[in-house]
């Protein structure tokens, strides 16, 4: 009866609140801990690079909707030290090649995908195949393709699929998401985006190479497009773009990437993505006035301006926990994501047309 229960609650999880609602499951139901009561979701963090180790654990301290769980990883030598730290049984502890087995826990309910870009598809099938909500890193993938395999997969096993857009569940970022919509300043003219730091590696890591995802437009570039997108809440139809490597290190991938997006009705984009540079500014131009962003993607201290004066300056404790938070609520409540596959598709058919823009020296209309 035991293993019936926890596994119905498992199903529970995965189906949301509303569906359990309208099922017909019931006796069971009264040893169900009920969603959106005190319910909180577990956590493995699949990669402990500098991701997972300095953002994504600390703030599942803080979490109130879901917790640290569990932990896949490749290197043995991590597991005691985060089993320490956060007191993680050794039952949850998984390495890449047992992870399917995630499927038997159920003190795991999401599967978060914190490796290189190359690898998140194969890990996000894997989480999805085993019955887990699937959190991903941005980018998504590689290409649109491998995102519509990940959004196939979760659809597939009925789970949840989130992408991991911090800035999208930031505070003063949602007020200029909303001013897409209400329109304050009129129509938006031009929007410029550049988001860039200055990595100075030298030695080989995954981000210099071509194979494992690497590349400014993936890592970094990918914030100014969004932002395109979700400042003008529109679609871009074109894009024309050209990439640039000064350091050696980055003579197989974009150390820079400059592109203009262009947007039904005529609106440009003028963005930027850079390993070479700190850019930290969103700059939206509009009939009546203007508002930006400065800095528009770091992980604290995000804040704005607008042309009449209004600040933008909603603080907020962790953004990672926010969007964490943000994503189990979801999950719990059984209502949508704020961004799901679709969206994480959207700027990866953006970045195919990009790169092609890129290597063929050419406009790409976006298809
Ligand atoms: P990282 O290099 O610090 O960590 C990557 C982890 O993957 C390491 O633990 C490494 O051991 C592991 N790994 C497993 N197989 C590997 C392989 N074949 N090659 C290299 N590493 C391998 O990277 P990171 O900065 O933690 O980034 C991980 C993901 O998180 C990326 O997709 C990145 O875009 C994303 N990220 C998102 C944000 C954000 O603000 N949303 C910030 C940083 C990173």
């Amino acid at each position: 009866m035991k293993k019936l229960i926890t596994l119905s609650r498992r199903r529970f999880i995965q189906a949301g609140a509303a569906a359990f609602a309208t099922a017909t499951l019931p006796s069971m139901a009264a040893n169900l801990v009920l969603p959106g009561k005190k319910r909180k979701l577990g956590v493995a963090l699949v990669g402990l690079g500098n991701y997972s180790s300095n953002l994504l654990a600390p703030a599942l301290q803080l979490t109130q909707h879901c917790y640290l769980a569990g932990i896949v990883t490749g290197s043995p030598e991590k597991i005691p030290v985060w089993q320490k730290k956060y007191a993680i049984p050794e039952s949850n502890v998984y390495n890449y090649e047992n992870m399917h087995t995630i499927a038997d826990n159920d003190d795991i309910d999401v599967v978060y995908i914190v490796l290189p870009n190359s690898m998140h598809k194969e890990y996000s099938l894997i989480a999805a195949d085993a019955g887990k909500h699937v959190w991903c890193e941005k980018p998504m993938a590689l290409n649109a393709a491998e995102c519509r395999a990940i959004i196939d997969g979760c659809r597939k096993n009925k789970v949840k699929l989130s992408i991991g857009y911090r800035m999208q569940h930031e505070p003063n970022t949602r007020v200029i998401m909303q001013m897409a919509k209400d329109k304050p300043y009129g129509e938006i003219k031009n929007i410029v985006a550049g988001a860039g730091f200055l990595d100075r590696r030298e030695t080989y890591h995954w981000r210099q190479d071509k194979s494992m995802g690497g590349g400014a437009m993936y890592d970094i570039g990918i914030y100014a497009l969004n932002a395109a997108r979700y400042v003008s809440a529109q679609e871009p139809v074109a894009v024309t773009a050209h990439s640039e490597s000064r350091r050696k290190q980055y003579k197989d991938v974009d150390e820079t990437m400059h592109f203009t997006l262009e947007f039904p009705g005529g609106l440009t984009a003028e963005c930027q993505g850079s390993f070479a540079q700190n850019l930290l500014d969103l700059d939206v131009e509009c009939e009546k006035g203007w508002y930006r962003m400065s800095p528009f993607w770091t992980y604290t201290g995000v804040q704005g301006s607008t042309s009449d004066g209004r600040k933008l300056n909603l603080s907020i404790d962790n953004e990672q926990a926010r969007q964490m938070d943000d994503d189990a609520l979801a999950i719990l409540s059984g209502k949508p994501v704020m961004a799901p596959g679709e969206e994480g598709l959207r700027d990866m058919t953006v970045i195919d047309a990009i790169y092609k823009s890129a290597s063929e020296k050419k406009r790409v209309v976006i298809s």
